[in-house]
């Protein structure tokens, strides 16, 4: 392959001349921490050269102090352990928004066997397309590795990594409400759409687009997750893609530097490979997205939350009631009205967390009533606990809602001089600074649904393991038909059309920071906990031949991964990247071209 073998650098050899050169450089500190060269496959003629002190010099000055030496956070608390500022940090990383305003944090703070989160010694804050293209170039120039951060979201810790200049994009959030926008090159008519800047997070999007102007956005569930960055490129799924499909779907146009430094407006009419792959191909791989415009939707009227638990009296009752839910569940809630997941539990439980929209709160328990009239005709077998509560659709991102209402429910910032409307979902604490033993995931395709039975022993036997969620969101057969239109022409893996729900099995713990005293892993557990989700997942995945999984949110060990995330359209995708990036410059863990780097 192109870029496979061209390369006669090494690590080493790169490290020892960045060294070298450090070693003489008045400007000791940048260069002391510099990442090193990467193997770039280049031309043997145009190999790169380690930046030179001057170079970084000439780069600073280019870029008007927006380039800087990364810290983390937690250096205090590896400095000065158990003192008030070591403690004051840890608390403020458990703050996701406090996360995202450090290019040295990450909200994966490591995964067992896999990786402890690094920073990149250096960054660049970028405020533009222009900073990006500086960036490059010089990265290209010295080949240097580039990493990408806007919120640091990414599970598989590729928003940071120790050999690498990262190009941070926080400062870039601006949000722009369209009421007929043409994407550039088209004859159409207009569209209503929003256009979000690089670092923008999800709450600011909603902001712009739900809270001001009455529409509705198809997002992530978490409101500091990224609306231009890894999500939308790797698919992006939220409460509601039942109804309005992935992120990547609802893509009308997207502006990017090229690993060659070009700025490209890239859309249907233009570049459609590129816009076609930046839907879905992942991020951190095709360029660096500086700007994206989505289409809006009209805004649902009525979100419910239905909430509770069934809990069955022994592992034989548990089998019935899942076999039950797996013959209720195709005709009744695999269907645009309903979102979210129901966990099953080693504990022979069934906890239901579900969001229906648009439906008035009796037609959503009627929906449940047969499954619910079978689970009280045998009390000496079940318990149950049902809620509930719907509100507004228009409130679901209005802090002022929340904090009269339901309080309890989210986290507003709480530090001085935020932004007033800044909050979280309280649900999502648990992925603020999270390390993992075990995460892995499955699409279940619909045909699972056929053999009640068979799909009832398979889900039992992997809860003996360890509980897992069952996302009925996360999957789009069942889905509206627009939306399904709108996915096809995505590189989504085709898989997730014949799939009826994704299933993830975690076990993690947050406030572990390896390398922080007091904060590490506990490795026993670790690797307990990794072997138990191990083990329930291959119940699941032997079940499901072939079924594939969701980029974004997959183990770090998935098998035969390209195949999983993209399944048919690989071929086509690593086409499109060897052509758009020859020499693999923008290449991360389980990325699209990223095993002929040797990254994978
Ligand atoms: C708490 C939490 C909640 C989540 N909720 C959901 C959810 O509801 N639905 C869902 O589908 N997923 C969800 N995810 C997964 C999420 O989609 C991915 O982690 C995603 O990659 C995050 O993107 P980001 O830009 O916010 O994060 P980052 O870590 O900043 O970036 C992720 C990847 O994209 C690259 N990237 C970032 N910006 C750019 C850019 N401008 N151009 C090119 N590449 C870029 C980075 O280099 C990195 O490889 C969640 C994750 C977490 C931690």
């Amino acid at each position: 392959m192109a870029y496979h073998d061209e390369s006669k650098w090494t690590r080493r050899t790169t490290m020892k001349l960045v060294g070298a050169v450090a070693a003489l450089s008045p400007l000791g500190w940048l260069l002391g921490a510099a990442p090193a060269a990467m193997p770039w496959p280049t031309s043997a003629t145009l190999r790169p050269r380690p930046p030179s002190a001057n170079d970084w010099q000439k780069l600073e000055e280019a870029l008007q102090g927006q380039l800087f030496k990364v810290s983390s956070p937690l250096d205090i608390c590896r400095s000065a352990p158990g003192s008030p500022a070591a403690k004051a940090a840890i608390e403020d990383m458990k703050n996701p928004f406090f996360l995202e305003e450090q290019p040295g944090a990450t909200h994966t703070t490591g995964w067992i066997g896999a990786f402890d989160a690094a920073v990149s010694p250096q960054a660049i804050a970028a405020e533009n397309a222009d900073d990006i293209t500086l960036a490059v170039d010089f990265a290209s120039k010295h080949g240097l590795k580039l990493v990408i951060k806007g919120t640091g979201h990414d599970y598989l810790g590729r928003s940071s990594a120790p050999d690498s200049l990262l190009i941070w994009t926080h400062k870039m959030r601006d949000v722009e409400v369209h009421d007929a926008f043409v994407p550039e090159g088209g004859a159409i008519d207009g569209i209503p759409a929003v256009t979000v800047s690089a670092g923008t997070r999800w709450l600011e999007a909603y902001d712009a687009v739900t809270n001001h102007s009455g529409r509705y956005v198809q997002g992530g569930g978490c409101t500091s997750v990224g609306a231009c960055g890894g999500f939308t490129l790797g698919s992006g799924f939220g409460a509601l893609s039942k109804r309005f499909g992935t992120g990547a779907g609802s893509m009308l146009e997207a502006e990017v530097v090229t690993a060659n430094g070009e700025v490209l407006v890239v859309n249907k009419f233009q570049h459609p490979d590129l816009f076609w792959a930046l839907r879905g191909g992942g991020g951190g791989t095709f360029g660096i997205v500086t700007r994206l415009t989505l289409m809006t939707h009209e805004l649902p009227e009525i979100v419910g939350g239905f909430m509770g638990h069934i809990q069955a009296k022994s592992d034989a009752a548990f089998r019935r009631l899942i076999e039950r839910f797996a013959a209720f569940y195709p005709d009744n809630i695999n269907n645009p009205s309903w979102g979210e997941t129901v966990k099953f539990t080693p504990e022979n439980r069934l906890e239901l967390a579900l969001i229906f929209i648009d439906l008035p709160e009796e037609e959503a328990i009627g929906t449940w009533q047969p499954f619910l009239d079978w689970v009280d005709a045998h009390p000496a077998e079940y318990e149950r606990e049902i809620k509930i509560v719907s509100v507004p659709f228009k409130d679901y991102w209005n802090i002022d809602f929340w904090l009269e209402n339901y309080p309890a429910l989210i986290q507003k910032d709480p530090r001085v001089r935020q932004p007033r409307g800044q909050f979280w979902w309280k649900t999502n604490d648990s992925a603020v600074s999270e390390y993992m033993y075990g995460y892995q995931s499955r699409w279940i395709p619909l045909e699972n649904f056929r053999d009640p039975v068979r799909l009832a022993e398979t889900f039992f036997e992997a809860s003996r393991h360890w509980s897992f969620k069952f996302y009925i969101n996360k999957a789009l057969a069942g889905a509206a038909p627009e939306a399904v239109e709108r996915d096809r022409r995505t590189c989504i893996n085709p898989s997730v059309f014949d799939a009826a729900a994704w299933v993830l099995m975690q076990a993690s713990d947050t406030s572990i920071f390896p390398g922080v005293p007091g904060h590490e892993p506990d490795r026993l557990k670790a690797e307990e906990l990794a072997a138990r989700v191990s083990a329930g997942m291959s119940v699941i995945r032997e079940a499901t031949p072939g079924a594939g999984n969701y980029a974004n949110e997959a183990d770090y060990h998935e098998p035969d991964w390209q195949e999983a995330f993209w399944g048919s359209h690989y071929p086509r995708l690593l086409a499109i990247k060897q052509r758009y990036d020859p020499t693999g410059m923008f290449s991360t863990h389980h990325s699209v071209g990223s095993e002929l780097r040797n990254e994978s």
